[in-house]
This record gives C-alpha cells, structure tokens and sequence, in this order.
C-alpha cells in the first residue's frame, strides 16, 4: 500500500456534489452546510491563505477554533474509484452504494443527482472503449491516470478548463517517470482519437499537458478512505480490508492542497460517505495559528516519515515533532 499519496485514516460526508462549471473556472472552495433556502448564508470559513516564512503558501485561522469543529468542507474537483472498488462505490462521489443505485454503463451511481452530475465527463466517456487504458492503470498498479482520463473528458465536454489544476503545485519528475508517462499519454489520446474526438476539441491534449497535470495530481491527490458509520459497516470494512485496499477511490481538491504538512497536525481532513471532505481543528487552534495537516502516516517512526515526505513530497520536514527527534 502506497504511502506517497496524502493519507488520512479518518472519513467525512457528503452533500450536493457537482463540478464546476467551465464558464466559472472558480473551484467550490465551499462551505456548504446550509441549504439555500435557509434566511442566512453560511459564515465564511474561519481561514486565510496566506505565504508562510519557510513552505510558501499555507493556511492560517482568522479566529480561534476548537478542538474537533469543523472548519470548512470542501468540493472535489475531481475524484475517480480505485479500480478494485469502481462496482462498489458511486461512479461520480465514491459513496458505497446500497440496492438503489442508478445505473450508467457498467459502472453505478448512488443517486439520480450523480447520475446527472457526472455527465460532464460521462458523456465523453462512455463515448470510448477504456480497455486497454484500464489495463495499463490496472497492470501497473496505477491509479493517477485515471483522474487525468477523467480531467480530460471534462474538458472535451466544455466542463472545466484544461488549466483547472495549474493552481496546484507540480511535483518534480524524474526522466524516468516522464519516459513511464507516455504509454499512458498514447493510450489516452488514441482513445479519443477512435472515438472520433475531433482534433480541435484534442488540440490541449499534448504530451505537456498530460504530465503535468499528472505531476501536479501525484501531489495533491488524497487517497479517500470513507468513515466507518455503524457496527455492520465496521465488521464488512474489516473484511474489506483483508481483500483489499481500504481506499475507494481518489480525489484533487483545491483549497486542502494548500495546507502544509506537520507530523503532529492541528488538523486534518475526513470523509464521512463519499468524496465531500471535511477539515477539523484536532486541537484548540488560536487566531492566526498556520493549519496543517499530515500528509502520511502519522503513526510511522522518525526516518520512515521522512523518507516518505522527501520520495513523495520532496519535503525534508522541519515540524517540532521531527526536530525534537520523535
Ligand atoms: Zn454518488
Ligand atoms: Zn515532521
């Protein structure tokens, strides 16, 4: 199981999942709690981005928050199932699905509303035979390329820029990763070439555009690991565990990507039952303290952390706990 991926054990819940729109290319950066009809709109959310002295841009709270509130939820702007779990959770939102699901072509969604929601890059898709890009993602354990199909039908349908990941920070590529990414590139572009994608509607599909948002994802995707709701959950999560990855899927967000990393966090973000994500204050956090998250493990040794945060991140961390020598 792969640890270079942000990780987090905890899960969170879901509400109107939706894309954004390509004529508005602002993420939802949301604080959906309330429904619209209600008299009064949400506060803003108790946080500031802002440039940190030594990690570039970081979060920062505005007031003070308690251990355990919520301080913010947000959209993804794009997520996919691991393939091991594409027949168990909702094609569009990742939540597990129960008997009422809503069929698409081989894959399901856990409601009409996602049913809908996923046109924006379904339509293209099913469009397509996958096979051999699935294969490819399947044989060699990968799981990013997914998100990129799923970005890049997006895109071909007029639902999201093809620049809708360039405010995320890029990882560092070495040539052999680069070399690795063109069986993925090719496969991806011939796929819509057979199905007949006008190269127009192609034209930001180059071999660039594939890397690097590919390079931005392997940073800031989040492996989502949905929360254990009962005690029947829990026992068939338990089982779900032995057989296979407890992820059921990953996701890009815009507004999480932009906390830093702490071995010892004050926050951190969860997922109750599908790809929605919550950030929480794990402790009283005091007005204009930096939020951070764990990126990793937090339960890993002083040199496997470390070693995990520069492979994957190409961070050497600085936090109290590291410096302390824990
Ligand atoms: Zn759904
Ligand atoms: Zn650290």
């Amino acid at each position: 199981m792969s640890h270079l991926v942000r990780y987090s054990r905890y899960l969170s819940r879901f509400k109107t999942p939706h894309f954004p729109s390509s004529q508005h290319s602002t993420f939802p950066f949301s604080t959906t709690t309330e429904d619209y009809n209600k008299p009064s709109r949400p506060d803003p959310p108790p946080i500031r981005v802002a440039l940190t002295e030594s990690a570039g841009r970081g979060v920062f709270s505005t007031r003070k928050i308690g251990a355990g509130d919520l301080i913010h939820t947000a959209k993804p702007i794009l997520a996919h199932p691991s393939l091991s779990t594409i027949n168990t959770v909702c094609y569009f939102c990742l939540k597990n699905l129960t008997s009422t699901e809503f069929h698409g072509k081989g894959v399901a969604f856990c409601s009409q509303e996602c049913k809908e929601n996923a046109k924006v890059f379904y339509e293209v898709e099913t469009t397509a035979d996958w096979l051999a890009f699935d294969d490819y993602c399947r044989n060699k354990g990968l799981k990013y390329p997914l998100l990129v199909k799923r970005l890049a039908c997006m895109v071909i349908s007029g639902a999201a820029s093809a620049e809708s990941l360039d405010i995320l920070q890029p990882s560092n590529l070495s040539h052999e990763m680069v070399l690795e990414m063109e069986e993925g590139y090719g496969l991806l572009k011939s796929g819509f070439a057979m199905a007949n994608i006008s190269d127009e509607l192609m034209a930001f599909l180059t071999k660039e555009w594939y890397n690097s948002v590919l390079a931005r994802i392997r940073i800031n995707a989040f492996r989502i690991e949905l929360a254990v709701g009962s005690y029947e959950d829990l026992l068939s999560s338990a089982a779900a565990c032995i057989e296979a990855e407890a992820a059921v899927g990953n996701a890009v967000y815009v507004l999480p990507s932009l906390y830093n990393h702490d071995c010892d966090p004050n926050a951190h973000i969860v997922w109750i039952d599908n790809a929605d994500a919550q950030l929480k204050a794990l402790c009283d956090v005091e007005e204009d303290e930096e939020l951070r998250i764990c990126y990793i493990d937090a339960s890993m040794d002083h040199d496997a952390r470390q070693s995990f945060l520069l492979q994957g991140f190409g961070f050497k961390c600085n936090c109290l706990r590291c410096l302390s020598g824990d």
